[in-house]
């Protein structure tokens, strides 16, 4: 068994992990920039096992990392079609085996990183130090980021709801001509809506082939057999494709969390949380690839003033009131949310819409778009969640 010391350990490479990995090794600062750094992961090698999809692309490491980018979305519900171009934003995604495999190359080329390939076991502080158990051997290190492990103290953070987003995607190839890389779908709830709200998103990369995505916010999870279904579902009927006319080349799945509690900033006195073990993810969209980008930029610049990283909550206290009200809708009322859905994109422009899911606008934009909602859910929720409004959320 092995047991070395590091200036910095990033436990978990993963989005969060080589993000950060990134911006230490970007840092202005020499000294940070040549700290010794240990990457460790149950697994190192490049594999494509998501698509990040994102509007706000400042805090990207690369920008010709974007897969593709879409000025146009649309969303569907109830038989209605909104589309919208966008001013503000671009739509964009970037394949994970790009980014693994971009930031690898860097971590290889740098000199100061070491990479272990080792199962996680856990974290302790060790006299002013953090140290790591893994399969392989205890490490230790002046602080530790980590995004494997749930925080211990996670259990006991307040909670009322907890929806999972769970979904599964095709990317498929078709000989016909059937897609327009030029619009995303970004939700389409036309679908059956008996397991949650559900929705399809499409990611059009050309002509011909496109990630065909079937998500479901609900508590419990479903059978492979059933994201099959919608999926295949979907193709046939808004495509008009049957199975002979197109190949499926990849597939992804996954649960993202969204739940309305914070999430410990540190798992122990030396050892921070980041990425989805971080909270940051947003809890009524599921979104986490920009919030963990502009968190770990945050933490590069407080190492480089040499301070320690901010303890800092995901979102002001209005916004995780908004998600509070909008997950208590998604769980007790899924049938009045696709409604607010719908509402929603009639009655505002998507740019307005990716700010406020961005937390880039001001309250009165904010009181716009609830007032342009059926306000009655809105009411019941704040109501259903007083004891969290009154108590900071
Ligand atoms: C399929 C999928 C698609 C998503 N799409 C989007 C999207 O479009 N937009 C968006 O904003 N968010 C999206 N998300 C949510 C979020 O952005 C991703 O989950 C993101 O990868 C989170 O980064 P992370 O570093 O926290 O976790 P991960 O990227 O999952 O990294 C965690 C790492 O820790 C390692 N690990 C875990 N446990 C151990 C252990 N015990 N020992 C050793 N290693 C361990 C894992 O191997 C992994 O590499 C998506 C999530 C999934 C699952």
């Amino acid at each position: 068994m092995e047991s070395r010391s590091f200036d910095i350990i990033i436990a978990g490479a993963g989005a969060s992990g080589l993000s950060l990995l990134w911006y230490l090794l970007h840092s202005e600062d020499r000294a940070l920039r040549n700290k010794q750094i240990l990457l460790a992961d149950r697994q190192l090698s490049v594999i494509r096992d998501k698509t990040w999809c994102f509007w706000d692309g400042r805090f990207l490491p690369f920008e010709d990392l974007i897969h593709h980018s879409w000025k146009s979305l649309e969303v569907r519900a109830f038989g209605n079609t909104f589309t919208g171009t966008l001013s503000d934003y671009s739509y964009h995604c970037v394949k994970s085996d790009d980014y693994t495999a971009r930031i690898f190359q860097l971590a290889r080329e740098a000199g100061n990183v070491t990479l272990l390939e080792a199962d996680i076991l856990g974290f302790a502080d060790a006299g002013g130090k953090a140290e790591m158990e893994t399969s392989k051997g205890t490490f230790t290190a002046e602080m530790i980021f980590q995004s494997a492990l749930k925080p211990p103290g996670l259990s006991t953070m307040k909670l009322d709801i907890s929806l999972k987003q769970h979904f599964a995607g095709w990317h498929i190839t078709s000989e016909k001509p059937v897609f327009d890389p030029e619009i995303s779908t970004l939700m389409d709830f036309d679908v059956p809506q008996q397991s949650g709200v559900s929705f399809v998103y499409v990611l059009p990369f050309s002509r011909h082939d496109a990630l065909v995505e079937y998500t479901i916010f609900s508590e419990e999870l479903i059978s492979d057999e059933g994201y099959a279904h919608g999926i295949e579902s979907y193709i046939r009927e808004r495509l008009e494709l049957d199975s002979s006319q197109y190949k499926t080349i990849y597939t992804e799945k996954g649960t993202i969390p969204m739940e309305d509690r914070s999430y410990p900033a540190r798992y122990c006195d030396n050892v921070w949380n980041i990425g989805t073990m971080g909270g940051l993810t947003k809890p009524s969209t599921g979104y986490t690839f920009t919030r963990i980008h502009r968190r770990n930029a945050e933490i590069a610049a407080a190492l480089e003033a040499g301070k320690q990283p901010p303890d800092a909550a995901a979102s002001p206290y209005r916004f995780r009131v908004y998600d509070m009200m909008l997950l208590y809708n998604l769980h007790h009322h899924p049938e009045i949310s696709v409604t607010i859905f719908h509402e929603l994109f009639r009655k505002n422009s998507f740019d307005n819409i990716l700010g406020f899911l961005e937390e880039k606008t001001k309250f009165p934009q904010e009181l716009k778009i609830f007032s342009s909602l059926p306000w009655k859910p809105f009411f019941k929720s704040i109501y259903a969640l007083k004891h969290r409004i009154a108590t900071g959320a």
